[in-house]
């Protein structure tokens, strides 16, 4: 008996019960008081999350997607170079963005699984000296990598001291540790539905004072109407926004940014660090390999046992009750990706295991029913 699916993807994730509540309780105008001071509210938090307490993270309807093409159009002249750093789906979304937009890209590509090398993607920014931009992803939830942003934004500063460096953030904003002042960057965006223990429907960015100075007046950049940022950052800084907002959503921001604050930002970090490896080494004790050198905490990518189709696996852990997040483009037959994000803790976590053993032994795979869950245990127990 399944009494409630549980949603253990990297997107979109659980939500708390204070969470459900708030967005649950009867409609506010968004040009009130109320309104206006849980907006203002919001962001300060969420720049305290962002460790960018007191600067100006902007709220969109959307998704993470419509954050990122925003913070580009803000900073981005029309015609300019930009370097794509990528070894994944999303990080190959910010290339093709950047394309459709006229500019002139060139890639620096690592394979899906491998991590960017700093010294790779600074040589792509001095084989490209006219480059303005790096768009990177932090947390590749395509292939499960966390990306080691602060080598490669110092790698990237130290080549190109001038490059707006634009961050995908979208599954490393609480989930892996990220500090955008302390490592220089230009643009960090992210979205509701991934760490932030939110459903989907808003959008993240905060620009740099560098970003910020860019393009200064309208006629250098591409036009926007909806997304221009320039023109909400003093309408957010009041509390207002130049089309009505998703109400109940900044509602449920401020409650889970509450949550998550008084957990601590950094204590956040290291217990989904800590599932991770946790849920790793389970699957890993089944027969699924990890597929990225550099595991995300975010997202727990493994391949599937030779001899059976990640479509059967995922088939079987829906008879269980769990939904994981299937594998991307080519991976799509061969890889799983089940998460720790969002309103997650440890015995959720261990739903993924015992799920998965489960199911791998209804499909007669030989499997050991019990050795993941233990390996899972001892993993949290004694950290190794
Ligand atoms: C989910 C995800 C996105 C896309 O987010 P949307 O909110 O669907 O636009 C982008 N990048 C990464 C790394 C993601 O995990």
């Amino acid at each position: 008996m399944v009494l409630e699916e549980r949603l253990l993807a990297p997107g979109p994730v659980p939500i708390s019960p204070a969470v459900r509540t708030v967005m649950a309780r009867p409609a506010v105008h968004h040009r009130s008081a109320t309104f206006r001071a849980a907006f203002v509210r919001a962001r300060s938090l969420l720049a305290e999350v962002l460790q960018v307490p007191g600067e100006d993270v902007l709220l969109l309807g959307g998704a993470g997607t419509t954050a990122f093409e925003a913070a580009f159009v803000a900073c981005v002249p029309p015609g300019a170079t930009v370097v794509a750093a990528h070894a994944g789906k999303f990080g190959e979304r910010w290339a093709q963005l950047a394309r459709r937009y006229g500019h002139h890209v060139t890639s620096v590509e690592a394979p899906w699984g491998s991590v960017l090398e700093p010294a790779s993607v600074a040589a792509g920014l001095r084989a490209e000296p006219q480059a303005g931009v790096l768009t990177i992803t932090h947390s590749e939830t395509s292939t499960g990598t966390l990306h080691d942003l602060r080598a490669i934004a110092a790698a990237a500063r130290a080549a190109a001291p001038d490059v707006l460096i634009v961050v995908d953030a979208v599954t490393s904003l609480a989930a892996a540790e990220l500090r955008p002042r302390e490592w220089d960057l230009d643009a960090v965006i992210a979205g509701s539905q991934k760490g932030l223990m939110l459903p989907p429907g808003l959008g993240f960015a905060w620009l740099s004072e560098r970003a910020w100075a860019r393009l200064p007046e309208a006629g250098r950049r591409h036009p926007a109407f909806t997304l221009d940022l320039h023109a909400e950052r003093p309408r957010q800084r009041q509390g207002a926004t130049g089309i009505t907002p998703p109400v109940p959503l900044v509602l449920a921001l401020e409650v889970a940014l509450e949550q998550l604050l008084a957990f601590g930002v950094e204590s956040w970090w290291w217990h989904k660090a800590n599932l991770n490896a946790a849920v790793l080494a389970g699957l890993d004790a089944l027969g699924c390999r990890a597929f990225a050198a550099r595991p995300s905490p975010a997202v727990a990518a493994v391949w599937v046992p030779a001899g059976v189709e990640a479509a059967a696996v995922s088939q079987a852990l829906l008879a269980l009750g769990v939904r994981v997040g299937g594998g991307q483009d080519t991976f799509a037959t061969r890889m799983l990706r089940p998460s720790v994000l969002g309103y997650v803790d440890a015995f959720d976590a261990l739903a993924i295991v015992a799920a998965f053993e489960r199911a791998l032994h209804a499909l007669a795979l030989p499997v050991t029913v019990g050795a993941g869950v233990a390996r899972f245990q001892r993993r949290l127990v004694d950290g190794v």
